[in-house]
């Protein structure tokens, strides 16, 4: 069976693990917390950035740091994953869902406009499949009614909008490191702060809520309880796995990009033909390579599809089910019906995409697909 996914090893993860373990620091913040935190900041012009355990966390100590309260309304996409909903829904928020695009499974930002009410406080969008939403105009409409914007772009290392970094733009901005994204620490994930209005207290929240990395820094000469706060930061291991990946993120990258590539170029005549349609990049954006889909013309063809790809060992897999719809929120849910979110839900199906996926699997893989469509 070729699997989905299969989390690629550099080669170094041991090493540098090995070496964490017996520097004798192993909890958080230590060397390879700020070597991590150091590449991203130098690279992705990310004023400052925390490494987490989670991309979830990272989300959580966004909704402490925007003061979310009781009844605020938080306007997200439905389509995406529960955490950039369940981060603000556990400390009281209101969540408003917004359609995609057509064409697109992003946020589309008309759709933003319409829900904004004398109660909304932040838009959160997600990057869906690493390429960008339309920053410029959302960060517009956000200027224009006083909301903060937070970057859901667990999904967005290394890809760009207008030349910018996808989380650079955003107030806040978050990443993720589980094993199923590019770069890869087991669980793992980064809070990035670009307003610096948040960057102590982001530290202070990332501490227990304590000003210890002040006090490690020699600001303060005692360190205690000044906000609220939880445990937040990943130890040392996980660190150290994470800066042996970072170190080849180039070669990662390329490689993902070269297998999107050759989806993208093998399965064009079926897009020609009408029978699937394959993933569109605004101009403004670019790719990273982080998921490879197809839309099928309806959820039975969708499905039908699986289950041919699986009688001939290919695991492929559809992807989220609209937020509003879910058992959770279905009767909370008080808005439109959103047909763009529900569209990608039913038809998205996603290919295999690792760094180890043989030539040999794509062409069985592409093959197996132009097969069912004849
Ligand atoms: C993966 C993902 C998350 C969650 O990341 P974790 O690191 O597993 O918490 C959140 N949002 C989006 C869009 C994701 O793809």
């Amino acid at each position: 069976m070729i699997p989905f996914n299969k989390p690629y090893l550099t080669g170094k993860e041991a090493d540098y693990l090995y070496q964490a373990v017996y520097s004798g620091k192993i909890s958080g913040n230590g060397l390879y917390t700020k070597k991590c935190q150091r590449f991203f900041e130098e690279n992705y012009n990310f004023h400052k950035t925390l490494l987490t355990t989670s991309c979830t966390d990272a989300l959580e100590m966004c909704s402490i740091l925007l003061n979310i309260k009781e009844g605020d309304e938080i306007i997200i996409p439905s389509y995406t994953f529960v955490s950039t909903a369940n981060a603000f829904v556990l400390r009281g928020a209101v969540i408003k869902f917004a359609d995609s695009y057509p064409d697109n499974p992003n946020i589309n930002p008309k759709e933003i406009e319409k829900l904004i009410t004398p109660k909304t406080k932040v838009i959160v969008v997600v990057h869906y499949a690493g390429i960008a939403c339309d920053m410029d105009v959302i960060m517009e409409v956000a200027k224009k009614h006083n909301l903060y914007v937070v970057e859901d772009a667990a999904q967005a290392v290394d890809s760009y909008y207008k030349k910018q970094p996808l989380g650079s733009i955003g107030h806040l901005a978050t990443f993720s490191f589980h094993e199923t994204k590019n770069i890869i620490s087991g669980e793992g994930g980064m809070l990035v702060v670009n307003d610096r209005q948040f960057a102590n207290r982001a530290e202070i929240i990332w501490e227990k809520g304590t000003n210890r990395t002040a006090f490690f820094r020699g600001e303060v000469d005692k360190y205690g309880w000044v906000d609220l706060g939880s445990s937040f930061l990943p130890s040392e291991i996980v660190s150290a796995f994470l800066y042996a990946q970072l170190e080849n993120l180039n070669d990662i990258q390329t490689r993902r990009k070269k297998i999107w590539d050759y989806y993208f170029q093998n399965l064009k005549p079926l897009e020609i033909a009408g029978k699937i349609k394959l993933p569109y990049i605004p101009e403004y954006a670019t790719n990273n390579g982080h998921i490879f889909y197809v839309i099928c013309s309806s959820l039975s063809e969708r499905d039908a599809l699986i289950k041919h790809l699986r009688n001939h060992k290919v695991h492929a897999v559809f992807h989220y089910l609209s937020l509003h719809k879910s058992p959770y929120y279905n009767d909370k849910y008080e808005g439109e019906p959103l047909t763009n979110s529900d569209y990608f839900s039913n038809n998205l199906l996603r290919l295999p995409l690792f760094y180890e996926l043989s030539e040999e699997n794509l062409q069985h893989i592409v093959k197996t697909i132009l097969a069912f469509f004849e």
